[in-house]
Formats: structure tokens, sequence, C-alpha cells
């Protein structure tokens, strides 16, 4: 009897999440996620997409080896684990209808679909060849930054400080939520926040829900060659190839 009402408690929370999930992101918004990352589902199976530069476009800030071995090697693990993870898998195979239920999924599911998620979105928010001008966002993406943060410096004060502190493996995200009920404003409300491992903002697991339009790789593996343990250094160049417009065009839902 304990045991049935507890595994209800258990489901209704399940499903307040996940109908809370899809509240705060918004279908329409999703859709963007989906067809960023999404294409590369090949007949059904993943497949490793090519970067859009060269390895050593993101050069000085993230060096070419770096670059092959993440994205040749790591990434392309990560799909082919995926791949097998989901041979006997009958359920829904969009990344919505994976991450939603993450709590419930395969663990090899659930942090190699994280992890081909995250890197596919983690190159396409890099911005090659690097000017070495002062590289901000624009137009509606930094209004939201300057009205949810204060000031741009604020914002990347607070997401280099949580990035730095993350422990072991993990991702620092930027996330859009749902304006508070009564804001008037149009502004969207963002959010600051880190996930373990694999993990990602539009799985069940996270500690916020949300669509992500800002993501940073801290895994050593993102860093080691050049940067050593010296991660704080390899956030503060990363500023200098953050892709705004992808950033802005997620914000945006295209
Ligand atoms: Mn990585």
């Amino acid at each position: 009897m304990e045991n049935d009402r507890r595994d209800f408690l258990k489901k209704s929370a399940l499903l307040g999440l996940v109908g809370l999930t899809a509240n705060l992101i918004g279908k329409d918004k999703l859709n963007a996620i989906e067809d960023l990352t999404q294409k590369i589902n090949d007949g059904g199976k993943f497949t490793l997409p090519a970067l859009p530069y060269a390895y050593n476009a993101l050069e000085p800030f993230i060096d070419a080896q770096t670059m092959e071995i993440h994205h040749s090697k790591h990434h392309q693990a990560y799909v082919d684990k995926l791949n097998k993870a989901l041979e006997n898998y009958k359920g829904d195979t969009t990344w919505t209808g994976l991450f939603s239920q993450a709590s419930k999924l395969d663990a090899s599911i659930r942090n190699n679909g994280g992890g081909h998620f995250n890197h596919s979105l983690f190159w396409q928010l890099l911005k090659a060849n690097p000017t070495g001008s002062v590289n901000l966002p624009s137009g509606k993406l930094m209004e939201a930054i300057v009205k949810n943060f204060k000031s741009f410096d604020d914002f990347k004060k607070e997401f280099s400080e949580k990035a730095t502190k993350i422990f072991g493996s993990g991702w620092c995200w930027l996330i859009v939520q749902s304006s508070a009920p009564g804001d008037q404003s149009g502004i969207p409300a963002l959010k600051i926040m880190t996930t373990a491992n694999q993990d990602n903002p539009l799985m069940d697991v996270a500690t916020e829900n949300g669509k992500p339009i800002l993501a940073l790789d801290v895994w050593e593996h993102a860093y080691y060659l050049k940067y050593q343990n010296k991660r704080a250094d390899y956030i503060n160049n990363w500023w200098n190839i953050v892709n705004w417009q992808t950033a802005d065009n997620l914000l945006a839902g295209k």
C-alpha cells in the first residue's frame, strides 16, 4: 500500500516535471533545437556532423589538435555508443522525447545522447577565425542579457564563475525560460545553470529546465592539451570565440 502510494507520488512528480519542462521551453522554441541537431539523424542512425569550420579555425584560443581529437574521437564515440544503446529502444528518439524522460533512460542512452546533442550544439556556438576585436552579443540577446543580469560584465562574471566551479566534468549553460507571470516587457527570462557529465537543461533530471542558447564544455578533454589544469584560462579565452549570432538565432527560435 505504502509502495503504491510512493509510486503514485513519484509518477505525479515526474509528470509534473515533464509538463513543466514543456511549458517552460515552449514547443515552438524546441523546434529550433531539433532542427539544429536532429538533421544529422541519418536513416535512424545518428551520425557525426561535420564541423562548420577547420580544426585550426579557433586558434589561438582552442588549438587544432584539441579540436581534432574532441570532434573526431570524443564526439564520434558518443555517436557510436548512442547508436548501439538505441538498438533495441522502442521509444521516441527525438531529443525532446529522450531528454524529457532522461531519469528513466538507460544510463548509456542518457550519457551518449547528451554527449551527442551537447557537442553538436557546442560546435555551432563557436566562431571561426577570431579577429581579436571585442566579441559581444548585440540586438535582442544583448538586451535580454542586460535586463536579466544588469550588465554584460555581470553576466560574464557569473557565467565564468559557475563554469569554473563545476566539480569534475560538466557543462555551463545559458538557458531561456518563459517570462515570469505578469512580466509585460516581452524580454525573455535568462538563467545560467550547470549540469554534470553529459546532462543538459532539456533533461528532466536538470536542476533548471529551459532551452539552451549558449553552451560551454568544461570536460578536461576540451582544454587539457593546451591549458592543462587551468580551466579558468580556457574559459577566459573562450569568450573570444563565442558565436553570438548562433545564440541570438536560438533565442529568436530560428
Ligand atoms: Mn566534450
